[in-house]
């Protein structure tokens, strides 16, 4: 396939049960990031129209909520099945929109019809207390669903992402409206199309792009919205913890990492680079928990740098839909800037660039970059680079890793590649992080949580602790 596969996304906004497209709305572009022309139009959400959705989700709720677990269970399987016959289409928009391989785009619809699959059963195991009481009486502990959820989802993992807040939203039986990135309409209209036609009715999950602020402002100021789910930026979780505050709506919030590595003169290190690397440029280091600072032990400092720089600039970049592509482009131009002064910053105070460390050609390409020496007040050592870059610099002892490892206000993935067992433990209990991976950076999966501390944000998503997030705990105590 080259990058003239076909853009034959349907962008439309889905609100109680009916796809709205242009009809007089304002459109933004939307840019293939591999050529960086335009591709397509995108309408927008009016007032009227999240009004519309308000009211729709108001009246939804009840209705989905009364269902049984296993009748929402059922659709939610067949939502599944759509989106996994329906896979190399989705794909393929993910790829032309978002830039990242073809290969890595279909793994990423196939685990979100694996999340719906999950949570159809999770949802079935929703679980509350009888407490024992003087006969004739009793206490008990219910759950019950939260309500309407306001659901935004960022660009980098664009199905994934807004899956993890729709699938246990419903499966706790609360009604969503979902904002998706307006960067990647194609993928994620196709999976509300699979929801649609699974026969999820229209009031419990719907779909609008539109002016973020605008839209957020919209849904949070409204007390028909009970619940907030965020993933993006730490700097707009905040923004919008403060909204959510004026209603007190609950609030789930995946924000940014800035994830240390831990590299002990213990490890394997060919086997270990090999994997840090391939690992570092996954979706070009647009990752939340990517791979970003690492600190390796004096000792195999100079031979982990040298090895590191070898591997990086052996990375394939390019389009996305050639299958020997390793790196696609960056999802957005703007990262571009901000990479190059992170550079510039982090070399003027004494960082080497070891590979890479400037635009590609053409689309929105940035190469590969490795920096060695990176100084601790270096703007990008505190500031989440969020593109292929990877920040190298030695430490001594173990005590002296954890320190640097958890100086920073965000605490979201952390990892160490270590055989020392004794290690692993005082890692796994020191590191101030909300995931840890230890010779690995497989640190999501349906059944367990995903979720940070600190400034990375509070609340799981995945596992049990994801569908906790949409109930509500109610004590009813019977005498
Ligand atoms: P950004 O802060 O402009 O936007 C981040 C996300 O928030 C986007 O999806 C955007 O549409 C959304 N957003 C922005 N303003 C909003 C508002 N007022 N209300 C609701 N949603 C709003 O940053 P960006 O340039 O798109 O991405 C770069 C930064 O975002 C990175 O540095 C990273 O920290 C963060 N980010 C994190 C994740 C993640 O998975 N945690 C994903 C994407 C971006």
């Amino acid at each position: 396939m080259t990058d003239t596969a076909t853009y034959d996304a349907d962008l439309q906004l889905f609100i109680a049960g009916e796809w709205r497209g242009g009809e007089g709305r304002e459109a933004r572009p939307v840019f293939n990031p591999a050529t960086a022309d335009t591709i397509a139009e995108l309408p927008v959400a009016t007032a009227a129209d999240l009004d519309e959705a308000l009211a729709a989700a108001e009246r939804g709720w009840p209705l989905w909520r009364a269902k049984s677990f296993d009748e929402r269970a059922a659709l939610m399987h067949k939502a599944a099945g759509l989106i996994r016959e329906r896979a190399d289409h989705i794909a393929t928009l993910l790829t032309l929109e978002q830039g990242k391989p073809l290969a890595e785009a279909r793994g990423e619809v196939l685990s979100a019809a694996g999340l719906f699959d999950y949570f159809a059963e999770q949802g079935k195991r929703i679980e509350g207390r009888v407490l024992q009481r003087p006969a004739g009486q009793r206490a008990m502990v219910l759950k019950q669903p939260v309500g309407p959820v306001a659901a935004f989802s960022p660009w980098n993992f664009p199905v994934n992402l807004m899956v993890k807040k729709i699938a246990p939203a419903l499966a706790a039986g609360c009604v969503v409206i979902a904002k998706a990135p307006e960067e990647t309409p194609g993928c994620t209209s196709a999976i509300m199309r699979c929801i649609a036609d699974a026969g999820i009715p229209g009031d419990a999950a719907q779909l609008v792009y539109g002016d973020p602020d605008m839209i957020s402002r919209h849904l949070l100021g409204s007390p028909v919205i009970r619940k907030v789910s965020f993933t993006g930026s730490t700097a707009v979780g905040k923004h919008l913890m403060k909204l959510a505050a004026d209603n007190v709506q609950r609030i789930t919030m995946e924000l940014g990492g800035h994830a240390p590595v831990l590299i002990f003169d213990d490890c394997d290190l060919d086997a270990t680079l090999d994997r840090v690397v391939a690992q570092k440029f996954r979706n070009a280091g647009q990752v939340c928990v990517s791979p970003t600072r690492f600190y390796v032990q004096q000792g195999i400092y100079d031979a982990f740098v040298k090895g590191f720089a070898e591997r990086t600039a052996k990375v394939r970049v390019g389009s996305g839909l050639d299958a020997n592509t390793q790196m696609g482009p960056l999802a957005n131009e703007r990262r571009i800037p901000a990479l190059e002064a992170m550079i510039a910053d982090a070399t003027a105070k004494g960082a080497r660039v070891v590979a890479g460390g400037g635009r590609g050609e053409g689309g929105y390409f940035f190469q590969p970059t490795a920096l060695a020496d990176v100084p601790l007040d270096a703007d990008a050592m505190n500031h989440e680079p969020f593109g292929p870059m990877a920040l190298i610099r030695p430490f001594a002892t173990e005590e002296d890793a954890l320190e640097q490892a958890n100086r920073l206000p965000y605490g979201l993935a952390a990892f160490a590649f270590t055989e020392n067992g004794r290690r692993i433990n005082r890692i796994a209990d020191g590191i101030e992080s909300g995931m840890v991976g230890i010779n690995s950076f497989v640190i999501s999966s349906h059944d367990m949580p995903f979720g940070g501390i600190k400034q990375s944000g509070f609340g799981s998503e995945s596992g049990p602790e994801g569908l906790d997030g949409y109930l509500v705990t109610k004590a009813v105590h019977i005498y």
